[in-house]
């Protein structure tokens, strides 16, 4: 049986690359960026001002104070979005609203609070300002010609609002790759719908399409196949003829009577790669091809797909896209209370995680099971343990890889805020 770093080794050998496609700067969120975006030029493109006030020669108020204000000659007043149209000479100011440009001549901005205003055309200044005072230099944010975001990071709000400052309309992109997710089971039933006896609501497929779409790729939803080899085989074969980068279906691949996956992929002509991943949850996990198209064959049980997709298809997925990260996030924490576990095989166990004098504390998420949802719904991240562990005693240092961040909301007044 594989391991789990070997299974990964395998699927993210050879990776197809999506290729890139140029979109609209506001649907390029949670997409990866697929060229480098260089600033074509500084940010901010001119000196200007930071503050509400005027635009002086400091060497003209060496002496100002309160009880010693200097008068100075108003020349005009430059807005934001206007260009200053006389230069300061010595004994003179211009009003420069915040963001307005710098006019020639000044060196630096005393704030209105630190004058007189203006009156009949001139202005009482009461502080000795020094020089560069209250501008911002032109490249002080960016500098022409860096390169302010790599090829395959992911585009979040921030990294669009920079893209937007330095003019960018359009943004080179990976394109979202398709991908099918189908269940397979006689005794799945969509949610909403009623069940007869023995049967489910199907977990599975909601899931599954909400963990592809926060990866960013488009989802075509299969529905659910009955459990005949026949069955599998049709909608195997419909899936692969969408033209789509992957298949994933879910249950099916275990040992049991009426698990058709693998037999279907084999009756397409195509190759199982592996099955079996020395992992909990998640064993029964089978990787394929149809021809080009990767399929990956996740198990039933609710959460054993779900850590599935989250280890195997989701890095898979943001390799196509070129992400320059494709693994989940992994923190150091303590044990908050012994996190007991069997050897055996690698395990990820469902913790919440708190933060507590600058660490991360995890513990237990609930119910192990494979199947259990409840804890699932309420992990904030897996705790890693080698195939030879027994877990975890409270206060032993355990590694968590985050699957959800929130439980970092609302920390602030912790902080002394
Ligand atoms: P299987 O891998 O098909 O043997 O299924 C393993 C377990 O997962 C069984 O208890 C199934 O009923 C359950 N299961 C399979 N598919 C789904 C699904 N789409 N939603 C929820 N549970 C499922
Ligand atoms: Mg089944």
């Amino acid at each position: 049986m594989l391991t789990i770093e070997e299974a990964q080794a395998r699927i993210l050998d050879d990776v197809p690359r999506v290729r890139s496609e140029d979109v609209p700067i506001d649907q390029a969120y949670g997409r990866w960026l697929a060229e480098p975006l260089v600033a074509l030029d500084s940010l901010p493109p001119w000196d200007n001002s930071s503050m509400d006030g005027y635009a002086v020669r400091a060497a003209d108020l060496a002496g100002a104070s309160a009880d010693n204000p200097v008068s100075l000659t108003l020349l005009e007043t430059i807005g934001a979005g206007s260009w200053p149209s006389q230069a300061v000479r010595s004994g003179t100011a211009s009003a420069a609203m915040t963001g307005a440009p710098m006019p020639q001549g000044a060196d630096c901005i005393v704030m209105i609070e630190d004058t007189d205003g203006a009156r009949e055309g001139a202005v009482q200044v009461r502080v000795a300002p020094h020089v560069g005072q209250h501008i911002r230099p032109a490249g002080d944010d960016v500098k022409k010609g860096t390169t302010v975001i790599a090829r395959g990071t992911r585009l979040g709000p921030m990294q669009i609002g920079l893209a937007s400052a330095l003019g960018y309309g359009r943004l080179a992109v990976a394109r979202r790759p398709r991908v099918v997710i189908l269940s397979t089971g006689d005794e799945v039933v969509p949610p909403g719908r009623p069940l007869a006896p023995g049967q489910i609501w199907s977990s599975n497929n909601a899931s599954l399409i909400g963990l592809a779409r926060e990866a960013g790729v488009e989802v075509i939803d299969g529905g659910i196949v009955p459990d005949t080899f026949e069955a599998t085989v049709k909608a195997l074969r419909d899936a692969v003829g969408l033209g789509v980068d992957a298949v994933i279906t879910t249950g099916g691949v275990s040992v049991g009577e009426f698990d058709y996956v693998k037999d279907a992929i084999a009756g397409l002509g195509g190759r199982v790669e592996f099955w079996k991943v020395k992992m909990k949850p998640g064993k029964p996990l089978a990787f394929g091809r149809v021809g080009k198209v990767p399929l990956f064959g996740l198990p039933g049980n609710p959460v054993s797909c779900i850590v599935n997709f989250l280890q195997f298809v989701r890095p898979w997925l943001l390799a196509c896209m070129g992400a320059s990260r494709s693994f989940l996030p992994v923190v150091d924490a303590i044990a908050g209370e012994d996190l007991r576990e069997k050897p055996g095989r690698f395990s990820l166990m469902r913790v919440r995680l708190t933060s507590k004098d600058g660490r991360f504390v995890a513990t237990s998420a609930g119910n192990p099971s494979s199947g259990a949802m409840l804890s699932m719904s309420r992990a904030h991240g897996f705790a890693l343990f080698a195939d030879t562990s027994t877990g975890a005693k409270a206060g032993d240092a355990v590694r968590v890889q985050l699957i959800d961040a929130s439980f970092m909301d609302g920390y602030g007044p912790d902080y002394g805020w």
